[in-house]
């Protein structure tokens, strides 16, 4: 308000010397005018009476009014001085036979020329607002006009007598006034944005021009022009901004000089050439508004008709010395406001700012809550992400937020793909994986990005990365708890049977893939083994991917191996070229999209001619991992999705360890299963030949059992008979009955080795601490061995817990080979024992006999297997059966060293039982 006032006072005070100097130049006409009456009716007399005073011709020669007399038809018959003075001539004969109405600029003749019939008619005319003259250099000024007609004696109009006046100061003056008055009155009442243009075109009109600038210089000098002529002239430049720049130095010439100078300048020699593509200009004005000694502002006018003359400046020039300081009020004024505004803008801003901040923070805040919980899901986690986004926005209840990834949606009720919109990928390792995006459902004012503060888009940003990093965390997780799950299934015991079903049912529930299928081998093709998920349809045609000629034949390639098609056949084939995008180093096929795979590839790029069944049934997303075991695929894990974009190479890294657990416990199990069974079959050989063992047993133990008594009774009748008829039998006779009686010998040896054989399977006493050093000597004494055989013992013998008949047996038969097949002299026989592994006893009877050809090492220990006649070597050929099944019964073993000529030595490795608990 204070910078109003002063310029305010001034122009009060400007105001009133102008009107001082208005009163003051009608104060002179009023002179002038009774003068000049005074002139004329001297004149009119003076005409009148052909006299001439010399003091009247004195009075108008050196009077200041222009006095001009005329013939009725215009011609100029007199003309004083100051007549020549104002028309611009050297001396009043000049005008003499000019014609009077063409002293008049050719706008104003038609005026002129009805002043002459005014004339005519009333005798008398007076133009007191002035008439336009042109002088002898064709320069204007305005003259008030008074005239009237001069008669003869007889009353006839003869001439025309006109007294002129230069008024142009005063008509300026006036003109300047009310410019000066009306531009006043503008900027007290117009507002701030409409009083640059309302004053253009004020000044515009006033001066019958075209086009017109008004602004104010900047601190720095760049020109703001609030105000161009729009209707006219602003449509048809290129720079339809609301309020215009320049920047310092774009305008050169005229108004670079008058801004330099401090001047107004005109120039009427367009057309020039103006900056920025505006429309050419024919003639232009440029009034620097000078303040203080400074160019506070400018007005540029251009394209008067007929130009722009010295009046115009001098006028402009006046009212723009009058708009200076009221201009430089207003701008400073402006300015102040504009500051104070920016304070509060600031302000505000800041204020914002912190609310946003705090928005922000709770967001965020928020949105790390969820992405550490664990128990909710990443669809939870993401819906939840989706709600409080808004919150963080400036406008909550106009902002809608939506977050789309792994195939699906994740939006706000009021989300739509307004106009202005922001979003942000989320990403993983790089890879785009999805996208968060926040919309103004209303239009907002321009900030930072649109109508989105700079605070937002970092929120947006830092949010898509917090929800990548929580993604992946979950995809982790995931494939941890997919891992751990399939080898628990793949471990789990055989009965619970095949876990590959059930592998699959969590394979779908935990990767959240619409279809499934693991594909195995059978003969040469590789069928689903389980799929779920897939249509019955897509299954059935999938099933085998074998290629059949015409007749149904499988082709095979070169190696003979069936042709198998499609990519899974690749990937089982190992046909993957890792220098393709869609197939990993680890053998897995994999697109985001067969749609956009089908449209890009050849089946050249795919390795095979793919039967394209995924994509007609619409999967897009779709993997395939071999199932490893060693370099061998046993088959393939195939993940399906009609959603695109359901994989990450990460991902599929995931599903290939998946592969290869499932292939190696896969073949793992094969094998077991195989071993299993082989086990199994052995058991049941082993069950039946047990079977058939104890069988025979049994049997042999019955017929040598029951063989005993009729044997008995034969070899009794037998001696009988030899008894009572010694006497009377030949020698021949005595020779059958002798030899029936030994083979009743042979026969009963063979029944009690037999009864001894099958005795072994039968259960018998108890296992007994027996001093093995006691026994041997026991058998020994009741063998009564020839005296001529060396028996060679170890002194000190352990006490072993077992069966003592069993024991017997083995020593007992043992020991008779030995001196029996031994040709030594003197024959030597030698027991002993070494302590051996597992707390058993290894016993061995050696001989310096005929010894044993390798050959029958093992052959000797069947039953009746013998390498010698009876004749040569009397014996059954059941005693070393006796001692292997005694050994074996003992749960021991024997094995023989022996060369032919060399001795024999057996040994015998049986348990020591468990050792006695010594009572202290
Ligand atoms: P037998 O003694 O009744 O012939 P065995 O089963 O005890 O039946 O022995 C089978 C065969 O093993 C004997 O016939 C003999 O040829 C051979 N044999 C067993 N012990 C010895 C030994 N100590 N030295 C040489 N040969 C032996």
């Amino acid at each position: 308000m204070h910078d109003q006032k002063k310029p305010r006072e001034q122009l009060v005070s400007e105001l009133m010397e102008l009107q001082q100097r208005l009163a003051d130049v009608e104060a002179s006409d009023i002179g002038r005018k009774k003068k000049i009456e005074q002139l004329e009716r001297e004149i009119a007399g003076h005409m009148q009476g052909q006299e001439k005073s010399r003091q009247s011709n004195v009075a108008v020669e050196t009077a200041l009014t222009g006095i001009i007399t005329a013939d009725m038809k215009g011609n100029i018959t007199y003309a004083n001085s100051a007549a020549a003075r104002m028309w611009g001539y050297d001396s009043p004969s000049e005008m003499i036979g000019l014609n009077a109405v063409d002293r008049h600029p050719v706008r104003a003749r038609a005026k002129a020329e009805q002043i002459l019939r005014i004339l005519r008619q009333e005798g008398i005319y007076f133009e007191p607002h002035g008439l336009p003259c042109i002088r002898k250099d064709g320069s204007e000024f305005v003259a008030g006009v008074r005239s009237s007609l001069i008669r003869d004696n007889s009353g006839k109009a003869v001439g025309v007598v006109g007294s002129f006046i230069d008024i142009t100061d005063r008509m300026r003056a006036e003109t300047e006034l009310k410019i000066r008055n009306d531009i006043n009155e503008l900027f007290l009442t117009t507002p701030d944005d409409r009083v640059f243009a309302e004053v253009l075109t004020y000044i515009r009109e006033a001066f019958a021009s075209e086009f017109g600038t008004f602004g104010y210089f900047e601190e720095h000098g760049s020109f703001v022009t609030p105000a161009i002529t729009r209707a006219a002239y602003w449509e048809k430049c290129k720079t339809p901004e609301k309020q215009t720049v320049f920047a310092k130095g774009v305008f050169k010439g005229l108004w670079a000089r008058a801004t330099e100078e401090k001047k107004t300048l005109y120039c009427n020699s367009g057309p020039f050439k103006p900056p920025g593509g505006h429309v050419p200009v024919e003639n232009t004005i440029v009034a620097p508004l000078v303040y203080r000694n400074k160019v506070i502002s400018a007005i540029r006018l251009a394209n008067k008709a007929g130009g722009y003359n010295s009046d115009d400046r001098a006028l402009l020039d006046s009212v723009v010395r009058n708009i200076a300081p009221v201009l430089h009020a207003r701008i400073e004024r402006n300015r102040g406001e504009k500051q104070r505004r920016q304070i509060l803008a600031e302000k505000e801003r800041l204020v914002n700012d912190l609310e946003e901040r705090v928005k922000e923070l709770h967001c965020l805040y928020g949105l790390s809550e969820y992405s550490t919980l664990t128990d909710i899901s990443i669809e939870e986690m993401l819906n939840k992400a989706v709600s409080v986004l808004p919150q963080a926005w400036q406008y909550p209840e106009a902002t809608g937020a939506r977050i789309a990834f792994g195939g699906k949606v994740f939006e706000t009720k009021n989300f739509a793909k307004a106009k202005w919109l922001q979003s942000a990928d989320i990403r993983i390792d790089g890879e785009i994986v999805g996208v968060v995006e926040v919309c103004y459902l209303k239009e907002k004012p321009a900030l930072g990005e649109g109508p989105f503060l700079n605070e937002e888009r970092k929120l947006i940003n830092t949010v898509s990365e917090g929800l990548g990093k929580a993604i992946q965390h979950d995809e982790l997780e995931r494939h941890q708890r997919l891992s751990a799950q399939i080898l628990e299934l793949l471990n789990r015991s055989p009965e619970a049977g095949s876990p590959i079903h059930d592998i699959l049912l969590a394979l779908k529930q935990l990767s959240g893939f619409e279809a499934v299928g693991i594909r195995l081998r059978e003969g040469e093709d590789f069928p689903y083994y389980e799929a779920s998920g897939f249509s019955a349809d897509f299954v059935a045609a999938e099933r085998c991917l074998c290629s059949q000629d015409d007749r149904g034949d499988l082709i095979r390639d070169s190696e003979g191996n069936a042709i198998l098609e499609c990519m899974c056949g690749n990937v089982i084939r190992g046909r993957t070229d890792p220098s393709q995008p869609f197939f990993t180093e680890g053998g897995s096929f994999w697109t985001n999209s067969t749609t956009r795979l089908l449209a890009t590839t050849t089946d050249k790029d795919r390795g095979a001619h793919t039967r394209n069944r995924c994509n007609a049934q619409g999967y897009e997303s779709v993997a395939l991992i071999p199932l490893r075991s060693g370099k061998e695929n046993i088959g393939l894990l195939q993940l399906n999705d009609s959603r695109p974009n359901m994989f990450r190479l990460e991902m599929i890294r995931n599903y290939e360890q998946i592969g290869a657990s499932i292939g190696i416990a896969l073949q793992r199990k094969k094998a077991a299963g195989e071993l299993d069974r082989a086990h199994r079959q052995l058991k049941v050989r082993a069950s039946e030949l047990e079977m058939a063992n104890s069988e025979l047993s049994q049997y042999g133990y019955v017929v040598s059992h029951d063989l005993r008594a009729p044997l008995r009774a034969i070899q009794n009748y037998a001696e009988f008979l030899h008894e009572d008829l010694a006497q009377s039998l030949t020698g021949e006779q005595k020779g059958y009955l002798d030899g029936m009686l030994t083979a009743c010998g042979e026969a009963n040896i063979l029944v009690e080795d037999l009864l001894s054989f099958s005795q072994i399977d039968r259960p018998e006493g108890h296992d007994e601490s027996i001093e093995v050093g006691e026994v041997i000597k026991d058998i020994l004494k009741s063998l009564g061995l020839s005296s001529e055989i060396e028996i060679v013992l170890e002194k000190n013998w352990p006490v072993i817990k077992t069966s003592r008949v069993l024991l017997q047996q083995i020593f007992q038969n043992l020991i008779v080979n030995a001196a029996k097949f031994n040709v030594s002299r003197p024959k030597r026989v030698e027991l002993g024992f070494r302590p051996a592994e597992g707390n058993a006893c290894e016993f061995f009877v050696r001989d310096n006999g005929i010894g044993i050809d390798r050959r029958y090492h093992e052959k000797i220990f069947r039953v009746f297997e013998r390498l010698h006649t009876s004749r040569e070597y009397e014996g059954t050929g059941i005693g070393l059966a006796i001692v292997e099944k005694s050994a074996a019964k003992l749960q021991g073993s024997i094995r023989v060293e022996s060369d032919p000529g060399k001795g024999s030595t057996f040994f015998v490795t049986i348990p020591c039982g468990e050792e006695e608990e010594i009572d202290e």
